[in-house]
């Protein structure tokens, strides 16, 4: 219920301009973001990659509407990379871009175009871009652009929902030779007809995903922060016989930050995803719906007491 109010929340535009001039809301969201600007983003890199962690970055801005803006996101994607490659930061610091903020809602054709001008800026960069999964409704446009780009950029990853009752199928699909595939449980409401909405069963979901991917012969990212999931991740890594550097671990800045300096201790690849800009919005309030105790510590924060 609470899940599902915030997540209709994250859409909505009355309460998206109560909270974003609510006065204490910036210093929580700022667990979550990184900041606000390139510079902010640069600096977090660099201190995740001197400590051992990977980075994805992800550019915040969804859902527009708009093509100057989705024109400017691009913008703000190439100079990005280009201050990454500037950096020499290479292949462990890649990005995450959403379709949506380049301009899907308008046209796939436009959205796939925009989207191989920042898959040819991060080559450029040296390194690679991952396409996040959006809402359900947009889930085959969103394998069609990846498969288009692959075609030019075979590096680019995909991600999977083991959320979506098809899950388990477009895994087998994506489990080929250079596929690197992200696995999340899913951040968005869907209706009962295309997803599970049980936490048992999109565990089990995910587990079952997570065995074709090992199995697979791609590069498997397990998105998680979830103990058991991770644990299952690592002995399915051992039965599969695979080296350490064939697949990784991915959790979200901010979130069980312990347990990511702890993986990349023990050598394992482990990314983090890194997002920041001014429109973090939507990306906030579905950090609060994965968790309700992250509630309670922004409603302190409101009341002052945080
Ligand atoms: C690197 C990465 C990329 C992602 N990309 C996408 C994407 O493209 N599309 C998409 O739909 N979703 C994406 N997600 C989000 C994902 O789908 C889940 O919503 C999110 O990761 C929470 O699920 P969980 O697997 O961590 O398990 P959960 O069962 O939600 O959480 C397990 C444990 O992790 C901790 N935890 C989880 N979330 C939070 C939180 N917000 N705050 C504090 N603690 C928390 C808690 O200790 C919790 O008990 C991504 C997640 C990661 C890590």
């Amino acid at each position: 219920m609470l899940r599902s109010a915030l997540l209709a929340a994250s859409r909505s535009g009355g309460v998206r301009a109560l909270i974003e001039k609510a006065p204490p809301t910036r210093a929580v969201v700022r667990r979550f973001v990184a900041g606000e600007t390139t510079g902010d983003a640069l600096r977090v890199t660099g201190d995740l990659l001197a400590g051992g962690r990977l980075v994805s970055l992800d550019v915040l801005g969804e859902d527009t509407h708009d093509r100057a803006r989705a024109d400017a996101t691009v913008e703000h994607y190439a100079a990005l990379l280009g201050a990454l490659a500037d950096a020499g930061f290479g292949a462990d610091a890649e990005v995450s871009l959403k379709l949506t903020a380049v301009g899907q809602a308008l046209d796939e054709d436009m959205a796939l175009a925009n989207a191989r001008r920042v898959c040819a800026a991060a080559r450029e960069a040296g390194t690679t871009v991952t396409v996040d999964m959006e809402d359900h409704t947009l889930v085959a446009s969103t394998l069609r652009v990846v498969h288009a780009l692959r075609g030019e950029y075979p590096d680019v990853g995909a991600v999977i929902q083991s959320s979506l009752r098809r899950a388990e199928e477009y895994c087998a699909e994506l489990a080929y030779e250079g596929s690197r595939v992200r696995l999340c449980k899913g951040a968005y409401a869907a209706p009962a007809e295309v997803a599970f909405t049980g936490r048992a069963e999109v565990d089990a979901s995910y587990v079952r995903c997570l065995k074709v991917l090992m199995a697979g012969q791609g590069y498997p990212m397990v998105a998680t922060h979830d103990p058991r999931l991770v644990d299952i991740a690592s002995a399915l890594a051992v039965l599969d016989d695979r080296a350490a550097d064939s697949f990784e671990y991915q959790m979200l800045y901010g979130i069980r930050p312990q347990e990511q300096r702890r993986l990349a201790g023990q050598g394992f690849r482990m990314r983090v995803y890194v997002a920041y800009g001014t429109e973090w919005y939507g990306y906030f309030m579905r950090r609060l719906a994965e968790r309700p105790a992250n509630l309670a510590f922004f409603a302190r924060a409101l009341a002052g007491r945080s």
